[in-house]
């Protein structure tokens, strides 16, 4: 199936949810397809890679809204924050440090989320649920940051939604209203737990080959 089909299925299942579509390891011609298709929102996990395929689209759509999803290291926070519209992983007090010296010297402010990490896996980025609202404290009043969301990725292999009903309850209670969660597999159910923002590779692009 087409990009641009594929596009036109998904759409009547988003009700009032935006869509990032996930391009990472996709060809930049995958993406002048959703492009075509009228899609502009993506999202990358990789600074670099994000770097190399959409300046140059940038150059033909103007209003592109790129989404960083991947971790990000301290030093390439100030290519990280000229290049995209929002930062979805900010996760430790490093990075938001980072981040505000970042835009001070740029004079851009991507938005930011704040990532959260709702199954408290040991391995996994993010803040812990617990910690975040403190966290944001130390964004907002520390860095001077302006914090709008929270993103999650739930446990690999459990029932999603109670990781989902947890996030956004947390959002509520933050007063944040963006609320990025949902992936191919389980994003009608994050749009039934309230999410705002779903992100999508797979079943926009296809399966993704490993990378190199
Ligand atoms: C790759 C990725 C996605 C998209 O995953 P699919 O299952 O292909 O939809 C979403 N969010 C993050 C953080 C990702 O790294």
């Amino acid at each position: 199936m087409s990009i641009a089909l594929r596009l036109a299925a998904l759409r009547p299942k988003l009700g009032q949810a935006t869509l990032i579509a996930v391009s990472k390891t996709h060809p930049l011609e995958s993406v002048r397809e959703a492009l075509n298709a009228g899609q502009r929102v993506f999202g990358e996990n990789r600074v670099q890679e994000a770097l190399k395929k959409f300046v140059p689209l940038r150059q033909d759509f103007d209003d592109i809204e790129l989404h960083l999803i991947g971790p990000l290291q301290t030093n390439k926070a100030q290519t990280a924050v000229e290049l995209f519209d929002v930062i979805q992983t900010l996760d430790r007090p490093a990075l938001a440090e980072a981040l505000a010296k970042a835009s001070a010297k740029s004079g851009k402010r991507p938005r930011l989320y704040i990532e959260v990490n709702i199954g408290q896996e040991p391995q996994k980025a993010g803040v812990g649920p617990d910690e975040t609202e403190a966290f944001l404290s130390l964004c907002r009043n520390t860095y001077a940051l302006s914090v709008s969301g929270l993103m999650c990725i739930p446990p690999l292999g459990k029932e999603p939604r109670s990781y989902f009903e947890a996030l956004k309850a947390l959002a509520n209670h933050l007063a944040l209203s963006h609320i990025s969660m949902g992936m191919s597999a389980d994003f009608e159910t994050a749009i039934a737990c309230g999410a705002t923002e779903v992100r999508l590779g797979t079943a926009l692009f296809g399966h993704r080959s490993p990378r190199a």
